[in-house]
């Protein structure tokens, strides 16, 4: 009944309010029915801000419970509100760490979020803890932890140095940089750290941030000559630094400049500090020597794509997680379609796992190849020389830019001899049309590198392993 509290505030005229709050309720029950665990574990973090007669407003706890919701629930729930309402209905959110009146009660597992999140029930904390306290909760996501983590040798250097730096045993090293391709884990290992440090040291002061969200922070407090607070807050209050996605920092001077006294300074309490990024230091670009010599002077741990088998223990652990029952062939078969990217594992299981609830049918194997084949159909038609110019630079870690520049650097132009070849193998351009597009280069430069790629794949197992690795991102990066 909290939901008619929130109507009051709404400007509908009183005689509509009823009309309104069955169908919203109906909607809602709808939900719950098709799948009554994943929804405690959303709607505990979701409630109703209010709702006339076409807009619905609605309040997540933070933007990746607002996200969930959006892309899982929403189209279904305004789907049915329109239907019983015959009117469009558009949706707004907001966010907000403190919920009011949640749409239901959390489920006893899920409900450490709330609890650390300063809510009626937690312990009185210290002021000036609780409002970074508070900043973190909204940000760190709750199953990111080392539990739900899969190790597998893709990840097992970056998981123990990670588990390492939370104080969970065995040496640490400071700094550690994780670096690997997007969607491998980095910000779930970061999260896992946060989690268990404060798990075992509740008044540990951690601050996890993006590089992106550094920058920012950094900008607003020079404007508002905040300046001696934002260093306050890294570089005293802070007993653990959480950088992700550093590669944000490049050619920000002024940022990097700043970091790198944050560094020092961490480095010479010896706090510890993680970073991560999608590139290994020495190829960041724009990025001063000092800074790289600095990430390369603890431990550089990468992750790789994983292997078929931690890709099924991950899928096996998601659907775990979120109480979705599957069964060992479509894990395998989930496993061995999406490779490259465990992002995208993770959303071909949930999509199926939303089209299972809605639809009522079990997600047996049938079921998901048709699925599958229907959102990422074989499509090799499809990918462009551009498509397989990214894949060429995800798998060599560097840009687009380096790939069609004139470095003659032998990594740089074995990469672009590959993505010549790939890109002669796959669309059958001519050899003109490809050297316009890989940097204005003569057709005889493309014909000798697709010629020289054919010849190494033939006898060199390595070159033929790289080529495979990027034949199978370019099959599972439709969807
Ligand atoms: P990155 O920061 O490297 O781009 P994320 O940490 O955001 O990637 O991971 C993307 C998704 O994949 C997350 O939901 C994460 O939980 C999941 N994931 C990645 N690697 C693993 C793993 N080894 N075990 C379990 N989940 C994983
Ligand atoms: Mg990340």
């Amino acid at each position: 009944m909290t939901q008619l509290q929130a109507f009051h505030d709404t400007l509908t005229p009183m005689h509509e309010i009823p009309k309104q709050l069955g169908a919203w309720a109906r909607a809602l029950e709808r939900t719950r029915s098709r799948s009554p665990s994943s929804f405690e574990q959303w709607f505990s973090s979701v409630q109703l801000d209010g709702m006339d007669a076409n807009v619905l407003r609605l309040c997540a706890q933070n933007e990746f419970v607002r996200d969930w919701v959006k892309t899982h629930f929403q189209p279904d729930l305004v789907a049915h509100l329109e239907q019983s309402l015959g009117a469009p209905m558009r949706v707004e959110w907001r966010v907000s760490a403190e919920l009011d009146s949640p749409l239901c009660e959390p489920k006893a597992h899920s409900s450490r979020r709330r609890r650390s999140s300063a809510g009626p029930t937690s312990e009185p904390r210290p002021s000036l803890v609780s409002a970074d306290r508070e900043r973190l909760s909204a940000v760190l996501n709750p199953k990111h932890t080392f539990a739900n983590f899969v190790v597998g040798p893709s990840n097992e250097l970056a998981y123990a140095a990670a588990l390492a730096s939370a104080g969970g045993g065995g040496p640490r090293y400071n700094p550690l940089f994780i670096a690997g391709g997007t969607g491998l884990g980095k910000t779930h290992l970061m999260h896992a750290i946060a989690h268990k440090l404060l798990e075992d040291r509740p008044d540990a002061r951690v601050v996890y941030v993006s590089a992106e969200h550094f920058t920012n922070e950094f900008i607003e407090a020079l404007q508002h000559h905040k300046m001696d607070e934002f260093r306050s807050r890294y570089r005293q209050q802070c007993d653990l630094l959480l950088l992700d996605d550093i590669q944000f920092l490049a050619g920000r001077e002024q940022t990097q400049e700043e970091f790198f006294h944050t560094f020092n300074a961490l480095r010479d309490a010896d706090k510890p500090i993680v970073v991560t990024s999608d590139k290994y230091p020495q190829q960041l670009q724009r990025m001063p020597e000092r800074l790289v010599s600095r990430f390369t002077s603890g431990l550089v741990a990468d992750i790789q794509v994983p292997q078929l088998e931690t890709r099924v223990a991950i899928v096996r652990k998601k659907a775990e997680l979120e109480g979705i029952p599957l069964t060992d062939d479509v894990a395998v078969m989930l496993a061995q379609t999406v490779k490259s990217n465990v992002r995208e594992l993770e959303g071909a299981l949930i999509r199926l796992a939303a089209k299972s609830s809605l639809t009522g049918r079990p997600v047996d194997l049938a079921f998901a190849q048709a699925e599958l084949a229907r959102v990422a159909p074989q499509r090799p038609d499809l990918v462009s020389v551009e498509d397989i110019q990214r894949a060429v630079c995800t798998h060599f870690r560097m840009s687009n830019a380096e790939l069609l520049s004139k470095d003659r650097h032998k990594s740089v132009a074995f990469a672009r001899q590959v993505a010549m070849y790939l890109c002669r193998q796959r669309l059958k351009s001519s050899f003109p049309e490809l050297g316009r597009a890989f940097g204005n280069r003569d057709h005889t430069t493309v014909m000798s590198a697709v010629r020289r790629v054919e010849e190494l794949r033939a006898k060199d197992p390595q070159v033929n392993a790289h080529l495979e690795a990027i034949e199978q991102q370019l099959a599972s990066s439709g969807e």
